[in-house]
């Protein structure tokens, strides 16, 4: 028997002969009736290997590398109605450590690739081991369960996130069942995700754009999930070119016609494809040195026409990235969108192109309540009113978001939640703080083409605490300042940062890479002048470093407070 939780109800719903998983590398496929039968196998071993307990609300943490196996241990924690704790293989063993041990996890569940790393995270030091499992070599060609549910609820069962720690040390995110739900549905109704798509998914899987948007959400929708991984750019331009190579008779492959319903995995065509801007600018340089042959499969691939949508999100996608992946693909204009671990996604621009406007997040999803609060003053600035009439400047204000996708606390943090959260007078929901400030701009070019991408856009500005440089009493968004650097054909990277400063307080600083062809002559003046008219003069960096590499982590994301102290160390003025 099953509980009765939506993903796992979909999952028995779907046609059982359809393709819920395939593996790039071999191709392989696995049906969703296997996956259900798979379920119910890796949830009696689950059970075994506890011997027999009850395992409502325990922590299973596991190390499973991106794979049909993966997906068949996340269902199968929840159907024990466990909370799932999905570990990143990348991560150092004290790291894995920190999380166990935070997470009281009673389980660890390791893929046999993964195996000496677990047995290495359980070594001695650990306080309270938790149980260890090992997933049987291969799962897959279970036999389809004859299901039967039960109706005692879905207890306890979801999954808990590891915040990054960007900004902190990680925090547990819990994402109970009912969050998870309602996260996947409202992307369901904006993306319109459906049987007919065909996923690539290249993006680490322990993060809630690899695991809600990329796994979850794509079940819930019967549409199926590719997985390659880890990512390599010439490897993603040969799968998604594959349907539209021709064939040794001449003939485009033609599966390339009835896509999802081909017989032959590896050349179904992907219709669908959510990654992060880093991994849009690796693919662009990437297409420039495949063989003529190749850069015509993999620009049909890509085109509107085939490809149904491109997301990017997790970090800012700079406009010349989008521009130029507009002309690779014929025509594509990627969509952007904003989200984060206790959120899941919040704002999104819509699926009609001309509702994908350049450096804008969109609207708030469907069920995704947004305000903007003067961080200043604590103030709701109403919509309509994001203009000071007396300054006659935008008004920025931090997102504060609510409605049943927001996650409601972290794990064994009742501090941290109690921060977070600002409640309603009223008795409504409490607003979450994201700690990102935004403005929001009417545009009269927008569509509107979708019931929920109404009213005016929003602009991200960056972290509260990171990327709002204060400088002599003005404020600055580093995201803003990366916009126009990356607008340069000189600067191949940015990062804007906040150096402190006797005199202003802080300054606004850049770490940029440079083409290879100026580097040995461009300097901090040629900068400031080639920003002079494109940003207000406070707003210019004062202060620029050029590196050979910005570090990033696996999601792009660059940590500015260690990126100061390491390369603006020297610097007091
Ligand atoms: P931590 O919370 O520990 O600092 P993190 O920064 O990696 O970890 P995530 O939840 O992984 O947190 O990422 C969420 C953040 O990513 C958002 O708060 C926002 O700053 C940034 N972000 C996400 N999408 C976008 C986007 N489209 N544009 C700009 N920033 C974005």
């Amino acid at each position: 028997t099953l509980p009765r939780l939506p993903i796992l109800e979909a999952v028995s719903r779907h046609d059982p002969a359809s393709t819920a998983v395939v593996h790039a590398a071999s191709g392989r496929r696995f049906t969703y009736g296997e996956l259900l039968g798979d379920v119910g196998r890796a949830r009696d071993l689950l059970r075994e290997a506890r011997g027999g307990a009850d395992l409502d609300g325990e922590r299973i943490a596991f190390l499973v590398e991106n794979s049909y196996d993966y997906v068949v241990t996340l269902l199968a924690v929840m159907a024990v109605r466990s909370i799932a704790v999905p570990l990143s293989p990348a991560f150092p063993a004290p790291e894995l450590q920190y999380i166990l041990s935070q997470s009281e996890a009673s389980l660890l569940v390791s893929s046999a690739k993964f195996d000496l790393k677990a047995q290495q995270v359980l070594g001695k030091d650990l306080e309270a081991r938790p149980a260890h499992l090992e997933l049987p070599k291969h799962m897959g060609g279970g036999k389809r369960e004859e299901v039967t549910w039960d109706d005692a609820g879905p207890g306890e069962a979801g999954m808990m996130l590891y915040t990054s720690g960007t900004t902190n040390r990680p925090k547990g995110v819990l994402l109970p069942q009912d969050v998870l739900t309602a996260q996947s549905r409202s992307l369901i109704e904006a993306w319109e995700y459906s049987p007919s798509d065909h996923l690539l998914h290249v993006l680490p899987i322990h993060h809630i754009h690899g695991t809600v948007n990329a796994v979850l959400t794509p079940l819930l929708a019967g549409s199926s999930i590719e997985f390659l991984f880890p990512f390599n750019a010439d490897a993603v331009w040969r799968r998604l070119a594959s349907p539209f190579l021709p064939t040794t008779n001449g003939h485009t492959s033609p599966s390339a016609a009835n896509g999802h319903t081909s017989s032959s995995a590896a050349k179904d065509k992907i219709t669908f494809f959510t990654v992060v801007p880093t991994v849009y600018s690796r693919l662009l340089s990437s297409y420039k040195l495949l063989s003529p042959e190749l850069q015509a499969a993999a620009s049909t691939a890509v085109s509107p026409e085939h490809m149904r949508l491109s997301i990017s999100g997790s970090a800012a996608l700079p406009t010349p990235v989008k521009a130029a992946w507009r002309d690779l693909s014929r025509g594509s204009v990627l969509l952007e969108r904003y989200g984060m671990t206790e959120v899941g996604m919040a704002l999104s621009c819509g699926l009609d192109q001309a509702d994908r406007v350049d450096a804008s997040v969109g609207w708030p999803l469907p069920s995704v309540q947004a305000r903007l609060v003067d961080v200043d003053t604590n103030e709701v600035i109403p919509e309509g009113q994001d203009v000071d009439p007396t300054t006659g400047r935008e008004r920025s204000g931090e997102i504060q978001l609510r409605g049943p996708t927001i996650f409601k606390e972290y794990w064994r943090n009742p501090t941290a939640t109690a921060s977070e959260f600002v409640p309603d007078p009223d008795g409504g929901r409490p607003w979450f703080k994201t700690g990102d400030v935004a403005v929001r701009r009417p545009v009269p070019a927008a569509a509107h083409a979708q019931p929920w991408t109404k009213g005016p856009l929003y602009f991200i500005q960056g972290r509260k605490s990171a990327d709002i440089i204060k400088t002599g009493g003005e404020k600055v968004s580093a995201l803003e300042v990366e916009r126009e650097l990356l607008s340069l054909p000189e600067v191949a990277e940015a990062a804007v940062v906040a150096v402190p400063s006797g005199k202003w307080g802080q300054k606004v600083g850049c770490v940029i890479v440079v083409d290879t062809d100026v580097v040995e002559r461009w300097s901090p003046m040629d900068m400031r002048r080639a920003l002079k008219g494109r940003l207000a003069n406070y707003k210019i960096p004062q202060v620029m470093k050029v590196v050979d590499e910005i570090p990033r982590n696996a999601m792009g994301k660059i940590n500015k407070k260690l990126l100061v102290q390491s390369v603006f160390k020297d610097e007091h003025s």
